[in-house]
């Protein structure tokens, strides 16, 4: 059989034409908070996911303005109070990610939001905050700020990962009061995550612990590459010395897909039982869950397992396929249809459209493939049923501990 010829398929653009006030307003109405710096992030750390976005349309909006702020504050006060939901600080789908603290107004804006409306805040920041201020705010407003601090480490990697972020004694400051909810940092080689662990939680036994290791996406440089590889290496042995050091924090370990989707095998196979396929029917999905499927219910339908080409490096996620590397997978093989788990087709970008802003419509007729979509695997299952089991105790028992993940390791992929 000839090899069918995988089409070009056009993103959509949404923000063609249109000015960066519609970038803000976009923003806000997926509950950001759209300020701007108005160039690219000034930190420069070598981990970086946003150091190729190409993938997807932006409009960098300019440096915030007073005026800007007003207008912000103004739309977001329009909107309906959410007890429930926290305003995140920094649009990040149709303008780039930075750190909004090196914008010399977000102190005195984070405290107007605090005092002007009557919504929650979080944010995120590798720790540009001003010290004695930041906990001010959060003993003045309990409960409504989450302030996750990216500590990334904290050791001997520091230096190479962030020259230019805060300095270590900077960092330990913030730590040091009720701002921070919960602190990141990731295992980057033997003794890095395990004694940053102990570092803060000597410091703060509130805050959590968000552990894990780092996945290498396109475009990072091949030392940080190799860097975030051994940490995955050292993961294991080093949350075992965390787990066995019974530290008082809450502890999470988030991890690559492959044992989030081990850690998650009842939940993903319960579901999979319950959308009731025929054995030859194809669905696509992400390499992880093709193997767990695989493992557990073999032959029960055509898992299609798809590489995220796009992002590149080592992702393997579901919710961030995009058409272009379903195409590439189906197109070559002479699939007439598949199906496509709703999550897909559910990015912030608008309806019916891949993270990278092509549509369902675009997919089906430019590649003659019909689509019938699992409404159940949706984003909302992916990303909060599956964080679930996220605690580190459970990645100790559950996965480093447990003989059954040896052997899902050690399986191939033959789907
Ligand atoms: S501070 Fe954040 S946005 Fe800026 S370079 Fe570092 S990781 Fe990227």
């Amino acid at each position: 059989m000839r090899m069918r010829e995988v089409p070009v398929l056009e993103p959509t653009r949404v923000l063609q034409g249109k000015d960066y006030r519609e970038v803000l307003r976009r923003e806000m109405d997926a509950g950001k908070i759209p300020l701007s710096l108005g160039k690219r992030c000034p930190v420069k750390c070598e981990f970086c996911y946003e150091l190729d976005h190409s993938y997807r349309e932006t409009l960098d909006p300019p440096k915030t303005t007073q005026e800007d702020w007003e207008f912000i504050l103004k739309y977001i006060n329009s909107k309906p109070t959410d007890p429930l939901q926290f305003w995140c600080l920094g649009g990040n789908e149709y303008m780039e990610w930075t750190d909004l603290f090196l914008h010399p107004k977000a102190m005195e804006w984070v405290e107007d939001f605090l005092k002007y409306t009557d919504k929650n805040i979080q944010f995120f920041t590798v720790g540009f905050v001003h010290v004695p201020k930041i906990h001010r705010l959060a003993a003045q407003y309990p409960g409504r700020i989450n302030f996750e601090l990216s500590v990334i480490t904290l050791g001997r990697y520091r230096q190479q990962l962030m020259p230019h972020g805060p300095s270590v004694k900077h960092v330990l400051k913030v730590l040091d009061g009720p701002a921070v909810s919960s602190a990141n940092f990731y295992a980057f080689d033997h003794q890095t995550m395990s004694e940053d662990a102990r570092t803060i939680s000597r410091i703060n036994q509130q805050c959590v612990l968000w552990m894990g290791c780092l996945t290498p996406v396109r475009g990072l440089p091949d030392s940080t590459v190799a860097l975030m590889r051994q940490g995955r290496e050292a993961l294991p042995a080093e949350a075992e010395r965390i787990y066995d050091a019974g530290l008082p924090n809450l502890m999470t370990i988030h991890t690559e897909a492959y044992v989030t989707a081990f850690l998650n095998r009842k939940r993903i196979v319960s579901l999979f039982d319950s959308l009731e396929l025929d054995k030859k029917d194809p669905v696509v999905m992400a390499k992880s869950v093709a193997k767990i499927l695989t493992m557990f219910r073999k032959r029960r339908a055509r898992f299609i397992p798809v590489p995220n080409a796009m992002l590149g490096g080592d992702s393997d996620c579901t919710v961030l396929l995009t058409f272009d590397d379903i195409a590439k997978c189906v197109v070559p093989q002479g699939y007439k249809y598949i199906y496509l788990p709703k999550c897909v087709i559910e990015s912030g970008r608008g309806p019916e459209m891949d993270i990278a802003g092509v549509t369902l419509e675009e997919f089906t007729k430019k590649t003659g493939v019909r689509v019938r979509v699992l409404h159940k695997i949706d984003t909302k299952f992916a990303n909060t049923r599956l964080y679930r089991n996220g605690s580190l105790q459970n990645y100790v028992e559950d996965y480093v501990r447990n003989p059954l993940a040896r052997s899902y390791e050690a399986m191939p992929l033959s789907a």
